[in-house]
């Protein structure tokens, strides 16, 4: 074969080389075709394998049941290894008379192999590996052979160069594609053309969209959620509120993608779920209403108050009950901003130390607290208390919840009315000793549209029957964080016109 004709086949199993990035492909095309331009029985592609601290054989030809292709050699080990190391080319006329390595030119001659050529496979100053040519008689190796040899090398170290980008922006995709996967946030791109790039998995749980289903598409089409398909034609970046298919709002980052170089990939949306926060202005919003609301009546009766008793002058009749309800007014108003502390207190977690304490004599104290006026209404008060129980608290707090309940039960009673106290000590569900308080009474009840809000803050039933009674609508809600705090939980029952039971339990504190 002349050389010319070489040259030629060595161009098409180049050709052939790039038509895949798989090493896999390298070996089986070059162990196929490699004979047309370099003639051999043998060939193996030996790459060097820094992890394992040697390099590889590969083979399609397998002499031994594929012992030397499981084998790591070192670099000092065989003709390969010399041409590793060294950078050089061999040309060996006599396997047999060489003596090299017994697993390898010791296999080779052993399958009658005599000639060998082994050129180094060079990327820039780095070896790779080496290709290992090997041929039975009449077969032997000279300078033309060394020159299609070393050709078909620095096609192969350019073949495999591309295998390693391959691999290693594959690695970089994946990369990409689980971190984008992981996250919460959902992330659309779409490209110059209006086609869908790439969608994460969070656009199904936010948007309802199947991220397979929608990537590819044109983006008008694919998204059938208005809002997200307007923000995208209009295709100005920014940030928006953006509210979701299901109600809830996102904030949405629109923002041009383009390559390290410039070029535009498109347009990518980030949207993350910010109903929470949205939930979290709005009560802010509506606590501040509602207190600056509870604050500017009584500071309206107060002032006409004061105007009334000046046009009337020191004489009036009234002068005394005027002043007496001043006094109650501002009593009010110092009553709502200390349980509103209470609240912050409790709830931002800086209340005072907690101790073990035994709840029985403070459920006593805060029945003597309420007694005077249970008494005044000729209200019956009653207890039910087992001897000890002892919980981890503070007791000034939860002699704050006992008389929040005690008393309301009092206020909301008519005269003649009963209230009970009992506890009792139980285990819950999850085998945890509990103790259990219900405070009972017979009094107006709380309607049932109005028994979900009772725990919240400023919450006051509103009605006739509830009318001429005082009271911040703070109680329950300072008496559910104490309880919350001490990790317990309360409940409440009612029939209106009946009575109301609320529960409080406490888990005791353990010995
Ligand atoms: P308030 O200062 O108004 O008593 P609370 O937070 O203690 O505030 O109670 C909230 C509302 O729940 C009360 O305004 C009242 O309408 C209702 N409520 C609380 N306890 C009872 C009860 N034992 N019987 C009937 N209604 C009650």
């Amino acid at each position: 074969m002349s050389q010319v004709e070489r040259l030629t086949r060595l161009s098409e199993i180049l050709a052939e080389l790039f038509r895949s990035p798989i090493p896999s492909h390298f070996f089986q095309t070059l162990g196929d075709q490699a004979w047309a331009a370099v003639p051999c029985d043998y060939l193996a592609v030996c790459l060097q394998d820094p992890e394992r601290g040697g390099y590889l054989v590969h083979s399609q030809v397998d002499l031994e049941e594929g012992a030397m292709s499981r084998r790591v050699f070192s670099p000092d080990e065989g003709l390969p290894g010399r041409a590793i190391s060294t950078g050089k080319a061999y040309l060996v006329e006599d396997l047999a008379a060489e003596d090299g390595a017994p697993d390898l030119e010791g296999v080779l001659a052993a399958a009658g192999l005599r000639a060998a050529l082994v050129v180094p496979i060079r990327s820039g100053l780095d070896v790779l590996g080496a290709l290992l040519f090997a041929g039975r008689p009449p077969i032997v190796y000279g300078a033309d052979d060394l020159e299609i040899a070393q050709l078909m090398a620095s096609g192969l170290s350019s073949a495999l160069e591309t295998s390693r980008a391959y691999d290693k922006l594959g690695g970089e995709r994946m990369t990409m594609l689980a971190v984008l996967g992981s996250t919460a946030d959902a992330v659309i791109t779409m490209n110059p053309a209006g086609l869908v790039l790439l969608a994460n998995a969070a656009v199904r749980p936010m948007l309802g969209l199947a991220p397979d289903a929608i990537e590819g598409r044109p983006l008008a089409e694919a998204v059938d959620w208005a809002p997200l398909r307007e923000l995208f034609l209009a295709g100005r970046p920014g940030i928006y509120e953006l509210p979701l298919p299901d109600g809830r709002t996102a904030q949405a980052s629109l923002v041009r993608v383009a390559t390290p170089f410039g070029e535009p990939v498109g347009l990518a949306a980030v949207l993350r779920d910010i109903t929470l926060l949205k939930n979290l202005e709005q009560m802010k919003n509506d606590f501040v209403n509602t207190v600056s609301h509870d604050l500017k009546g009584p500071i309206t009766v107060i002032a006409g108050m004061a105007d009334l008793m000046r046009m009337a002058g020191p004489g009036d009749e009234n002068h005394a009950s005027r002043c007496e309800d001043i006094r109650d007014t501002a009593q009010h108003m110092a009553d709502l901003v200390s349980d509103l502390l209470d609240i912050g207190r409790i709830e931002a977690g800086l209340d005072a130390a907690r101790e073990p304490m035994d709840l029985i004599p403070v459920i006593g104290e805060a029945l003597r607290m309420v007694r005077p006026r249970a008494e005044t209404k000729t209200i019956e008060l009653h207890a039910e208390l087992p001897g000890e129980a002892t919980i981890s608290a503070v007791p000034s707090r939860v002699r704050q919840v006992l008389i929040n309940l005690i008393d309301n039960g009092v206020k909301y009673t008519p005269a003649g009315g009963r209230v009970a106290v009992a506890a009792a000590l139980a285990t819950d569900v999850d085998g945890a000793e509990t103790v259990r308080i219900r405070v009972t009474d017979t009094g107006m009840g709380i309607p049932a549209r109005d028994l979900p809000h009772v725990f919240d803050k400023f919450y006051r039933v509103k009605n006739k029957a509830t009318s001429e009674i005082a009271g911040t609508g703070l109680g329950l809600a300072i008496t559910k964080s104490i309880v919350e705090a001490y990790g317990g939980r309360i409940s409440v029952e009612s029939v209106e016109g009946a009575g109301t039971t609320f529960a409080v339990e406490l888990p005791l504190a353990r010995p």
